[in-house]
């Protein structure tokens, strides 16, 4: 590694604050911070299986769009692998180190004010709306690593921070990275080591994340066969006739980032042309 490839930067100024924020206000409910972090992978892969309809290339030899959480309960890791879009160097400095919203300010007042009434709930809500999902990473991790491979890239990337001012990017050897896509790599905090556990991912995947149209597979320890999650069949592309009322309430509260019940629900399909 050479020192013009190795760099370490500073956060903008307001994701340091939300950071800060993230790690000791928000934390009531720090479940969130997978539907967010499985919601990026799937919009990568989303992306992909979009950009693949004209660049068919971009999806080389592996087609498979799937994400995968890894647990490592002796190291204390949570890894959520995505076989995606991903990221360049440059996308991911931008991407993971600014925060490119005009919300966020008022994001940040929102959350104090929610604090200073007691109502860290809505904290966790405000987090899903307001767009700054990744960083939830660090309400569970003492330090979080994202290796990258972009869609037809012969470049690997790792982003590395502990979440306080500063994160670093490095070149990574390709044998070293996934083939393609994004690799999240949480270092859990010693209070949020249960996120290694199969029960308690199970129950967080089903309860906001069942709805994702990538399927999501779970592998328990390192060595260990993959297990299904859920299978990606997204809820509109299922038969109404097997579709249960408590699904259409995960899904409503998955898509709004609600907890209470939806007031009505309708299904219908509608056909469209690329
Ligand atoms: P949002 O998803 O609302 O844009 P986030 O803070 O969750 O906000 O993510 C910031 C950005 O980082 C995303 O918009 C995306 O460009 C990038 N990103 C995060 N995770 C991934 C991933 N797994 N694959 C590709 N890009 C990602």
């Amino acid at each position: 590694m050479t020192t013009e490839t190795f760099e370490s930067r500073p956060f903008e100024a307001d994701v340091s604050r939300l950071l800060h924020m993230m790690v000791h206000s928000v934390y009531s409910d720090r479940d969130v911070f997978l539907r967010e972090l499985i919601s990026n992978a799937a919009d990568a892969c989303e992306k992909l299986r979009y950009e693949a309809i004209t660049l068919p290339e971009l999806l080389g030899a592996d087609a498979g769009l799937a994400i995968t959480l890894s647990a490592d309960p002796e190291a204390g890791t949570l890894t959520i692998a995505d076989s995606g879009m991903s990221m360049s160097r440059d996308e991911m400095i931008e991407a993971l180190g600014t925060i490119a919203r005009s919300g966020t300010r008022s994001f940040i007042d929102r959350i104090a004010s929610a604090e200073s009434q007691g109502s860290g709930k809505e904290g966790a809500q405000l987090i899903g709306q307001f767009g700054v999902g990744f960083y939830s990473a660090f309400m569970v991790a003492a330090k979080v690593d994202v290796v990258s491979r972009r869609a037809g890239s012969d470049e690997a990337w790792l982003w590395s921070s502990d979440g306080k001012g500063e994160f670093s990017v490095a070149p990574v050897a390709l044998d070293a990275a996934p083939a393609r896509g994004t690799r999240v790599v949480l270092h859990l905090t010693d209070d949020a080591k249960s996120y290694a556990e199969r029960w308690t991912l199970e129950r967080i995947v089903k309860e906001q994340s069942g709805h994702v149209p990538v399927p999501i597979r779970f592998i328990e320890k390192p060595g260990a066969d993959a297990a299904a999650l859920s299978d990606g069949a997204a809820l509109w592309t299922r038969a109404k006739s097997e579709i249960t009322a408590q699904e259409y309430t995960d899904f409503y509260r998955s898509v709004a980032g609600q907890y209470d019940e939806p007031a009505l629900t309708v299904h219908f399909r509608a056909e469209g042309r690329h």
